[in-house]
């Protein structure tokens, strides 16, 4: 990702806080610098070693309490079956449905809007009524630059 964007996205993200009066800190802006820069999904660990290089105090909690705040305002999801974090192509709206394509050859991960799936298992969900909190599609196999 070119520097201008990088740059355009934190300020967009600031901007979004300020107006939900939402407290971005320093330190989140600064993770979620660190996951714009990084372009990919990123373990927490991987994470908290690139924040020590600017933060030698950062502890784990630290860097999840960080991700809790980033998750919650929509700026980045979790990837439940590798266990990282990646951020969001639409900071604008915080409560859409994605799905994940993950290559397994180089870890790539790529996000769509998936709404017509979530209707899918809402309506699946209602005729087992179950009540759905939230879903995860998560789909891996092989990216185009490595097949
Ligand atoms: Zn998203
Ligand atoms: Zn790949």
């Amino acid at each position: 990702m070119k520097a201008a964007i990088q740059i355009q996205l934190l300020s967009q993200a600031e901007k979004l806080c300020q107006q939900r009066h939402a407290r971005m800190t320093p330190q989140r802006l600064e993770v979620l610098r660190l996951m714009i820069k990084q372009n990919n999904a990123i373990s927490a660990y991987e994470l908290l070693d690139l924040l020590r290089k600017s933060e030698p105090q950062a502890k784990p909690p630290t860097i999840y309490r960080a991700l809790d705040f980033l998750m919650e305002q929509g700026f980045i999801h979790r990837v439940e079956s590798t266990n990282s974090f990646m951020l969001c192509h639409d900071f604008t709206d915080p409560s859409h449905t994605s799905a994940f394509f993950i290559c397994d050859r180089c870890g790539h991960v790529t996000e769509k809007t998936a709404e017509n799936i979530r209707n899918i298992l809402q309506k699946m969900a209602a005729k087992a009524s179950f009540t759905m909190s939230y879903n995860v599609v998560e789909t891996h196999g092989v990216c185009p630059q490595c097949r």
